[in-house]
């Protein structure tokens, strides 16, 4: 957020500087536009004066000479002599007035053009002058008018008219001088005004460039915040608000087509404990990645979105409940590729919960919520999905009920314990029993683990459930040590028990209150529960390692732990799960899975523990690949405290003269 509003920020001022520079310019254009007005001003204001001063001169020296023709005419018709006295000093006075203009146009600046104008003036004039003056003198003198008169009209006469026509080229010269200077200078004031058209047109167009430059920002950045408001920023993914839209887009589209739809409700089992033990990062990285392989399993038409944590869900279009396992399985096979951070394996498991329009709920928040219930179920029964019934939420109501009853049933002690025996594959012998809980309800009868356990583990009552366990457990052991029997138990530890940094003190305390030796009890634990928080599994571990305890990776091979980490850690056994063994015979790949870790595991000072074995070839199989140690079926079931005895005495897997003990073994390696 706040980088945006830094880069909104240097927007902004982008624009305002740009904004300023153009006005800086604009002005200074107007400046040089105005400057360039009041020169032409001033220079057309020059020539107008100065050509109207020299008109006005050149008007005076016509005026005069016209004057003086006349002047002359009338001198030559005259007789009385004041009169012709007074003409003379008007004629004298003509001519002075004539010559002073002339000599005042010749003094002020002049171009070629005129000074040749006034050269020829000049040579007229002193050519017409002795005529005139000849005139004019004879007019005081002579009494012969006639002659007079013709000396006028065809000398002096035409020599003042020619000197007249050059005064007048002078008078249009300067006129047309007065219009051309005029015409340049509109012609200026022209060029500025286009000139202040062209920058007003070009502000108008900055202006506008602006605005659809800001409004187009703006509007990306509003675009940019309902993004935000409808999309998870770390998944890219429609976020619950936009989630809300689609389904009820579904819905009506749905209802008009008459063809029904479904969401599937997804969240990752481990990724609480990943996040704890990896850092958010790495939890958001894993977010990420799983939000793209969802995207990329489903349809286009399809919406997957991000609820928030770890939840994610997939609006599918024209999808009912034949569809269901056909896309789970596409969904969880995407998934099944684990996720390497660090060259650490993750393995992320997914639980989904399906529900269908129209005929679970017909709203979205029903659909969610049921998809929700469904997906607790698939948990709970520990399937990788289910679909919604209504059955479920009684069974909701149920769990809350069994929680209750189990933290009585243990408090009063109405759990109890079977023992499978754990068999030496070389001496064929028992060398000790492997702890099972069962929980006899007063009303549901036995109730296997797998029930119950998870239960245990969502009330916080598994600390409990696993010290009566370990209590339990090693008071049955020391009962048959004391009756001779020296053999082993091993109890399963819950993968939260794993994490509890009290378990070792605890266990501890019973081993010495109940007068038992460490070797003789093995910690089995899942490698999931291993995985999912390395660091913590391993301080815990090795503390117990350093009591004396023997610990084993239970159901190895289901995680995806590889056996470089469990060399890191202080395990003593591994115990290939039931699923592999009991297969092997027809699956040629369980079989390589079981004969690879057997190896492996030998390798890396291991001792190894097959689990499921039901048949006598499974039996033979696993002693060709030089399996440790067996348990299942074929040898024995778990057996209830009371048969355990009887078992012991009677059984082919153990006579009076066995005295293998794994416990000695191990202490031998
Ligand atoms: P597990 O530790 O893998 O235990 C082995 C399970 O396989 C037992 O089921 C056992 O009865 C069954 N089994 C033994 N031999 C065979 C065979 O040949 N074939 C087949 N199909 N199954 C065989 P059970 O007792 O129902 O226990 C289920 C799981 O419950 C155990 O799996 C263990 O993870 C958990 N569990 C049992 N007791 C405890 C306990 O005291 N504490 C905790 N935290 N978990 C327990
Ligand atoms: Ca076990
Ligand atoms: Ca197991």
């Amino acid at each position: 957020m706040k980088q945006k509003t830094r880069s909104f920020f240097g927007i902004g001022t982008r624009i305002a500087t740009g904004f300023t520079v153009m006005l800086v310019l604009m002005a200074s254009l107007v400046v040089i536009g105005l400057r360039h007005i009041s020169e032409t001003n001033t220079r057309l204001k020059d020539i107008v004066e100065n050509n109207n001063v020299k008109t006005q001169l050149a008007n005076t020296m016509q005026n005069a000479l016209r004057e003086r023709a006349l002047s002359m005419h009338v001198l030559t018709v005259m007789n009385d002599p004041f009169d012709k006295d007074e003409e003379l000093r008007r004629f004298d006075t003509l001519g002075a007035i004539y010559v002073t203009a002339r000599q005042r146009l010749e003094g002020l600046p002049l171009s070629t053009e005129e000074e040749d104008i006034l050269a020829r003036i000049r040579v007229l004039t002193r050519e017409a002058q002795p005529e005139v003056q000849a005139v004019v003198d004879t007019t005081m003198t002579t009494a012969d008018t006639q002659d007079i008169f013709d000396r006028m009209r065809n000398i002096a006469i035409p020599k003042q008219r020619e000197i007249a026509e050059e005064v007048s080229v002078l008078i249009n010269l300067q006129k047309s001088l007065t219009a051309s200077a005029v015409k340049n200078a509109e012609k200026s004031y022209r060029d500025v005004q286009e000139l202040m058209f062209l920058l007003g047109a070009s502000a108008l167009a900055l202006g506008l460039v602006i605005t659809i430059f800001v409004s187009h920002r703006v509007s990306r950045q509003a675009s940019q915040l309902s993004a935000q408001a409808l999309y998870d920023p770390l998944t890219g993914l429609p976020n619950r608000n936009l989630l809300q839209d689609r389904l009820e887009q579904a819905i009506v589209q749905s209802r008009r087509s008459k063809q029904p739809f479904g969401i599937a409700l997804m969240d990752l089992d481990r990724f609480k404990e990943v996040n704890d033990s990896l850092g958010h990062d790495v939890g958001d990285i894993l977010l990420a990645e799983v939000g793209l392989r969802l995207k990329q399993a489903i349809r286009a038409e399809d919406t997957v979105a991000r609820m928030g944590g770890d939840e994610f869900i997939i609006v599918l279009h024209n999808f009912s409940e034949s569809d269901v396992p056909k896309f789970a399985e596409k969904i969880l096979s995407a998934m099944n590729t684990p996720f390497v951070w660090d060259d650490q394996i993750i393995d992320l498991g997914l639980s989904m919960g399906f529900s269908l329009f129209p005929s679970h709920a017909n709203d979205p928040s029903s659909l969610i919520r049921y998809a929700d219930i469904a997906m607790y179920a698939a948990k709970k029964s520990g399937e990788s999905y289910s679909l919604y019934t209504r059955a479920m939420e009684s069974n909701n109501l149920a769990d809350l009920t069994l929680k209750a009853e189990l933290r009585e049933a243990i408090q009063l002690n109405r759990l109890s314990l079977h023992y499978q025996p754990v068999i030496d594959q070389i001496s064929k012998r028992a060398i000790g029993f492997e702890a099972l809980v069962r929980w006899n309800h007063p009303e549901r009868g036995f109730l296997p683990p797998d029930k119950f356990i998870p239960l245990a583990e969502e009330a916080g009552l598994i600390s409990s459930l696993t010290e009566w366990v370990l209590k339990t457990a090693l008071t049955q052991l020391a009962a048959l040590h004391e009756q001779g029997y020296r053999l082993n138990i091993s109890v399963n530890l819950s993968p939260r028990g794993l994490h509890d940094k009290e378990l070792p003190g605890i266990i501890a305390t019973q081993l010495m209150d109940i007068g038992i030796q460490a070797k003789y009890l093995t910690l089995e634990i899942t490698e999931s529960a291993v995985m999912s928080n390395p660091q913590n599994a391993f301080e815990i571990l090795t503390t117990l390692d350093h009591m004396g305890v023997t610990l084993a990776i239970d159901d190895f091979g289901t995680g995806h732990s590889s056996l470089a980490l469990l060399k890191k850690l202080p395990v003593d056994e591994i115990k290939i799960d039931k699923s592999f063994v009991m297969d092997m015979e027809e699956n040629e790949n369980d079989a390589v899975i079981v004969r690879s870790t057997i190896y492996l595991a030998h390798n890396l000072g291991l001792k190894v523990v097959a689990e499921g074995v039901e048949t006598q070839e499974s039996w033979d199989m696993l002693s060709l690949l030089g399996c440790d140690y067996s348990q299942g079926y074929f040898m024995s079931h778990p057996l209830s405290s009371e048969k355990l005895v009887e078992w012991l005495s009677k059984s082919v897997w153990f006579g009076e003269t066995s005295t293998s003990s794994r416990a000695s073994e191990i202490s031998v390696n």
